[in-house]
């Protein structure tokens, strides 16, 4: 290696550099999603400090494919504060309407607005940060418990993450790790359970204080009396923000104010108690 001079030492240099960043795959991951294809605001909307969440879809259409509508001049509202069911056998297009309204995607027709402003309009980091998905697979990468958490909102204090980690329920087990806040959890926080990882996703989306709060199959994974407890910490911690639940099992389904059904690329409001038109399979 003493020989190594120019390209040679470029390319190892590259070498050290790609290692180093697959540390953090899940971030690299991250950042190729946040890559915009859509494109940026000519003359940006800054949004008020106090953005209510209310989310309001217009003569919205989309595709991924132009012979495959996923949604056909679709008209919803998820209301600001409350929490709303997006419901719909897998595939109709539930995680694809999440992803419109993050603006990984454009509508083709139609237009969606948050507390009035087209989507379009507002800068993508400012739009994203007032949102935060949690999901069956929680983004961990290798790093203490505390930069995990802080992950969405890095200026937070000490304070305010302990506060986090104590509404999220995190206290008990933090007690018992060798570090603390501080222990390293491992490459995709191998060391945790699915609870666990589902509860570090709720003490960071605390921390990042988001106008709306989404939960997209987020409690999958876990056992349903830990997703009951998921759930109604959820409920309890942002009652005052507007949710969008998505779930496979009716449980989770309880708590809601209102319910929506993805269903012929329509979201059509469901009334509660028609289960059988909803594609929801039974908690039983
Ligand atoms: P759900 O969340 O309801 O299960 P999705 O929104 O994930 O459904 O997917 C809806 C449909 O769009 C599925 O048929 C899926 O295969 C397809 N789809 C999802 N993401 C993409 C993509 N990035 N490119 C092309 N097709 C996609
Ligand atoms: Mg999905």
């Amino acid at each position: 290696l003493g020989m190594a001079t120019g390209p040679v030492q470029s390319l190892l240099g590259l070498y050290v550099a790609i290692q180093r960043m697959s540390v953090s795959l899940d971030r690299v991951m991250e950042l190729r999603r946040a890559t915009p294809e859509v494109s940026l605001p000519e003359q940006p909307v800054t949004l008020p400090e106090h953005v209510q969440g209310d989310i309001v879809f217009e003569q919205v259409t989309f595709g991924y494919q132009a012979d495959r509508p996923i949604l056909s001049q679709a008209n919803a509202r998820f209301s600001a504060g409350r929490s709303t069911a997006l419901i719909g056998p897998s595939g109709v297009g539930k995680s694809t309407v999440i992803d419109l309204l993050l603006r990984y995607y454009d509508p083709s027709q139609g237009r969606i607005l948050l507390d009035g402003v087209e989507l379009r309009h507002i800068p993508l980091d400012q739009l994203r940060q007032h949102i935060a998905v949690v999901s069956q697979e929680v983004t961990l990468f290798r790093g203490s418990l505390a930069d995990n958490i802080r992950y969405a909102a890095p200026s937070a204090t000490q304070e305010q993450l302990l506060h986090a980690i104590e509404m999220a329920q995190l206290t008990d087990w933090v007690a018992t790790l060798p570090q603390g806040i501080e222990t390293p959890i491992g490459e995709r926080g191998s060391q945790l359970s699915g609870g666990q990882k589902q509860r570090v996703a709720i003490a960071r989306a605390l921390l990042q204080q988001p106008s709306i709060l989404i939960l997209d199959e987020a409690t999958s994974a876990v056992d349903e009396a830990t997703e009951r407890e998921v759930i109604t910490n959820v409920n309890r911690l942002f009652s005052g923000t507007t949710r969008i639940v998505i779930s496979h099992r009716a449980s989770t389904l309880v708590d809601v104010d209102e319910r929506l059904l993805l269903h012929e690329q329509q979201l059509l409001d469901d009334l509660p108690r028609h289960t059988d038109t909803t594609g929801v399979q039974g908690a039983s």
